[in-house]
């Protein structure tokens, strides 16, 4: 399987949930396919994580749900606690439903799948340099190989899911993939997995994750406690990125000493990551490559949740790229359709849950207090917008809200006017253009709309 071959139809660039979905689908397909990871293969899938997913990608792709060692434990719902504790806001509904993944076996299944599925080429310990081209279309990816050895894999298309750090975007010759992920739309993540002995500590509400809000001790984002058995959790948290270098600190400060309230416990795995929380990238393809996952930004922006997108992308991608390789067209605008699959579905939700998360940003802990204790914001609002991206109230359901909020008028008009945003959003995506000439004006609309919402924060709070 490892001899390198002239031309491949498809270069896929990392071997996470997102590539070996592209690799097993395109596959699948019939296509010649090179499936490259820079870890060797035993660690694939060994990544820092929440290891929460839900159960929509598996029927949604029509594979087996996690189960036996992949599957540490079933999740009813979610709950989420405002930032005094007072208020636990519970998601219970099928959409919320999911599991609590052992992210190796997961991502060694995934990874099994793809391999077995017959992919022409799997190239382990490879580390992908940079992007080839050919009259200006990306033509494959220069390799160094586990023998050190600097090699050209030539592809027809190249699928690049190196995830957030890809070295691929980095570099591509582009005007519409952003190379640069701007800090303030990015997020730093410290977790912990915790095993206790039973009999010393109770992992909280065993059938839940559990989500903290809290602007202090987890500024910028939240923090989490995931069950995974009887005897340990996934316990962590995510902050701005400009506490670099501080977030262990404020993990071990403000959660695992608020938490774990044993001294008889095992950290069975630490570390840190960085997840893009905000829209996809403008573009996720262009000439000869689509980029997918977290190297797409194609990311939950409320609660960072990037393994469902990064799978359902890897085979929006693979499809396209059979189409494209039925052409024998790899130009964007042969590989179009991918942008249009990605941001007419997840990427109109997303887009929307974008504005959310910059506004709950700045939401100081008293407004969360008091717009989650009145029920500004209720349960079944929150299940609306995370699963559609947007809220449909009526005129009575806004007048209650506006009695009960009557003494924070501001906060109770900053989120009116966020709704109308994020409906507006979300139906800007949901029109995103099938012609490419379009995209420059569709772009400049939803720009438009995404800075009417930092001009209401601007313009109501102190931000930059
Ligand atoms: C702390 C933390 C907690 C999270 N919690 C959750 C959660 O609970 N639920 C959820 O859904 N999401 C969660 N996420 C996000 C989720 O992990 C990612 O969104 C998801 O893994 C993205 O998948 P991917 O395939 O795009 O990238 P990855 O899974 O990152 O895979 C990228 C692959 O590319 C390979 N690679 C990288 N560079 C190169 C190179 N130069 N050459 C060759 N190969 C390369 C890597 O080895 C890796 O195998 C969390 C992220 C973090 C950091």
């Amino acid at each position: 399987m490892e001899d390198i071959k002239k031309i491949y139809d498809v270069a896929v660039v990392g071997a996470g949930t997102g590539g070996s979905t592209a690799a097993r689908v395109a596959t699948q397909k019939g296509l010649e396919v090179c499936l490259i990871d820079r870890k060797a293969k035993n660690e694939i899938g060994n990544k820092i994580c929440g290891d929460a997913v839900g159960t929509e990608i598996f029927d949604f792709l029509n594979i087996k749900h996690p189960t036996n060692e992949e599957l540490s434990c079933h999740i009813k719902g979610a709950k989420i606690y405002s930032p005094d504790m007072k208020k636990c806001i519970n998601l219970l509904d099928p959409k919320q439903a999911g599991y609590i993944v052992n992210r190796l076996e997961f991502g060694q299944r995934l990874l099994d799948d793809a391999l077995n599925a017959c992919v022409t080429s799997f190239l382990d310990n490879t580390i992908a340099l940079e992007l080839l081209y050919e009259n200006h279309i990306v033509s494959g990816v220069r390799v160094k190989l586990k023998n050190g050895e600097k090699k050209e894999i030539r592809a027809k298309i190249v699928i690049d899911a190196s995830g957030f750090y890809s070295p691929l975007r980095k570099t591509i010759r582009s005007n519409i993939v952003e190379k640069i992920i701007p800090k303030e739309d990015s997020i730093l993540c410290y977790r912990e997995i915790v095993k206790f002995p039973p009999s010393e500590h109770k992992v909280q509400d065993p059938e839940y994750i559990t989500i903290i809000l809290d602007k202090k001790r987890a500024p910028g984002g939240y923090i989490w406690y995931f069950p995974k058995n009887e005897s340990s959790i996934n316990i962590g948290l995510g902050v701005f990125m400009d506490y670099k270098g501080k977030v262990k600190e404020f993990y071990q400060n403000n959660v695992f000493r608020n938490y774990i309230k044993t001294s008889k416990y095992e950290i069975l795995s630490s570390g840190g990551g960085v997840v893009p929380i905000r829209r996809p990238l403008w573009s996720c393809a262009d000439d000869g490559i689509m980029l997918i996952g977290d190297a797409a930004c194609q990311v939950n922006p409320l609660h960072g949740g990037g393994i469902d997108p990064s799978m359902r992308g890897g085979y929006f991608a693979a499809n396209v790229a059979f189409e494209a390789i039925q052409k024998g067209d790899y130009t964007l605008k042969s590989l179009w359709k991918y942008n249009v699959d990605v941001m007419r579905s997840f990427g109109a939700e997303y887009a929307s849950l974008d504005l959310l998360r910059q506004v709950l940003q700045v939401f100081t802990n008293e407004e969360l207090n008091f717009g989650l204790g009145k029920d500004l914001l209720s349960g079944e609002e929150i299940l609306e917008i995370s699963s559609t991206g947007g809220l449909t109230l009526s005129i009575f359901d806004m007048a209650s809200k506006f009695i009960k909020g009557i003494s924070k008028p501001d906060l109770l008009l900053d989120l009116n006017y966020l709704r109308i945003r994020m409906k507006e959003i979300s139906s800007i995506y949901k029109r995103f253009p099938i012609d490419l000439n379009e995209f420059e004006r569709w772009k400049n609309n939803a720009i438009e709309v995404n800075n009417k919402v930092k001009k209401m924060l601007i313009n109501t709070r102190i931000v930059n």
